[in-house]
């Protein structure tokens, strides 16, 4: 199995630590809002390497976390804390913020069949985790106090930026930042805030340095050694981790621990982009999971789509995207139905061709996950004559390990509403399109009433269900 690494920028022979087993840490969502489908990539990328490194005969340990506390706005240690900021917007308790979404979370997970990580850890679970290693690193003379903060001093490591192939005397000069005062080096980042600018934080707990909070980046470090030990096999997340936050972890971990490296490869997925850019919380169109199915799409339907893409590759979404994704997944899934009718049950992968298939299936997906080819494999197999059909059917399972589309499963509709209520939507645009407000508004409440919530966009109107 070959697998980009992008600390050594190529692609490179998968070799685990231990043999036979792998650990594999994925930065987890921070549970301030929903998940839009581009944080949803990210996650599909990690299910498709954790398939694929089960496929292989490894065992995996994976492990996730939930952020729930101390993840900024901003990635300078600025800016104010996202569940804070969240939980005052929606007028609840950050708790409840955090719940809230960490359940919309794996709901929009398991619709993607993603599978849920063996080890899911809350950040305010593992609060004097943190503060031990904190402690280590202070006893090692890799900290310092200003502000009443806790800081790591990069200046002490000479290796800092590696990950991110960051030239620091270049940053120095054009630091564009906004620069925090207490800060010896501009890249010099907070392990554990107590005189925070937030004076109405409302996750605090006692530390040897005051009562406080910790920065963000120290969560990954305390809780992947705790579960995976101090040096593990694999640390994924999205290509925007790797300048601030996994450059600073790396930091703090191999200071800690003094093994290096700390990690052996680091897997990220690339964007996926609208027309504005990379989707994000803050701009752009935001697009959750819920909306998509809503306007009548399966979650798969999406899966589909990201598949069709390398995950290294800038993904744009569109809807028209979607709709050749929706179609490619239904024919496929209408072909597969067509073998099940001759009722042929699937058997053993023997025959020269379907191994063939099986073969080529392998060499993509172990080609650093090149899933767009193996999709390919998989449309050519179906067509192939000199596949006996059990056969077929037999490779749809076996890729489907991997893919995991549901591809043998029969396929449930999923629309929201019932023709009444779909009547009256249309009825409702009509109401608009005719200028009769009132008439539009009278529909509205009816479907409130009836637990829809009506959703406008350029593309038309669509009910969901309200939460
Ligand atoms: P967050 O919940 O903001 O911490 O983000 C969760 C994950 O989504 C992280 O691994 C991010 O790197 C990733 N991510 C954020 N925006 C995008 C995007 N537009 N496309 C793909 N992944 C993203
Ligand atoms: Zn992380």
């Amino acid at each position: 199995m070959r697998l980009y690494n992008t600390m050594s920028r190529s692609v490179e022979e998968f070799s685990s630590i231990k043999k036979d087993s792998v650990g594999m840490y994925c930065c987890g969502p921070t549970v301030y809002n929903y998940a839009h489908i581009g944080n949803l990539r990210t996650y599909i990328f990690e299910d498709i390497l954790k398939k694929t490194l089960l496929l292989n005969g490894y065992k995996v340990k994976h492990v996730m976390n939930i952020t729930d506390v101390g993840h900024l706005t901003g990635d300078g240690d600025d800016g104010e804390d996202k569940m804070s900021k969240s939980a005052k917007a929606e007028k609840k308790s950050v708790y409840e913020i955090a719940e809230f979404y960490t359940d919309a979370f794996f709901k929009d997970i398991n619709r993607l069949n993603i599978s849920k990580a063996d080890i899911v850890c809350k950040a305010t679970d593992h609060i004097n985790d943190m503060i031990e290693v904190i402690k280590n690193l202070e006893e090692k003379g890799h900290t310092y106090l200003s502000g009443g903060n806790v800081y790591f001093s990069i200046d002490t490591i000479d290796d800092y930026g590696k990950l991110a192939r960051l030239n620091l005397d270049e940053l120095k000069e054009g630091a564009r930042i906004e620069v925090d005062s207490n800060k010896k080096n501009a890249k010099d980042f907070v392990l554990w805030f107590t005189n925070s600018k937030f004076k109405d934080q409302a996750m605090t707990w006692p530390s040897p340095w005051g009562v406080g909070y910790p920065g963000w980046h120290i969560e990954c470090t305390a809780m992947s050694m705790k579960y995976l030990g101090a040096q593990f096999d694999i640390h994924c997340g999205g290509i925007d981790a790797i300048p601030v936050h996994h450059t600073n972890e790396i930091a703090q971990s191999e200071a800690a621990t003094g093994i290096k490296p700390w990690v052996k490869y680091w897997c990220h997925g690339e964007f996926l982009i609208n027309d504005k850019g990379k989707m994000s919380k803050s701009s752009g169109e935001f697009l959750t999971l819920s909306s998509i199915i809503g306007k009548g799409y399966d979650a798969l339907d999406y899966r589909y789509l990201c598949l069709s893409a390398h995950y290294r590759s800038q993904l744009k979404f569109s809807y028209e995207a979607l709709d050749s994704a929706k179609s490619a997944r239904l024919s496929l899934k209408e072909k597969i139905k067509a073998l099940r009718k001759d009722s042929i049950e699937a058997k053993e992968i023997k025959g020269e061709k379907a191994l063939e298939y099986k073969n080529a299936f392998l060499d993509a997906i172990n080609n650093d996950l090149h899933t767009p080819q193996a999709l390919a494999v998989m449309h050519s197999m179906l067509k192939d004559g000199d596949v006996d059909n059990s056969e077929k059917l037999a490779l749809i399972s076996f890729m489907d390990q991997v893919f995991s589309l549901s591809l043998n499963a029969e396929e449930k509709e999923e629309t929201v509403g019932s023709a009444e209520d779909l009547a009256l939507l249309d009825e409702r645009t009509n109401a608009k399109k005719a200028k009769d407000y009132k008439r539009a508004d009278e529909i509205r409440a009816i479907l409130l009433e009836r637990g829809y919530v009506i959703k406008d966009t350029p593309q038309g109107s669509y009910l969901e269900k309200k939460v």
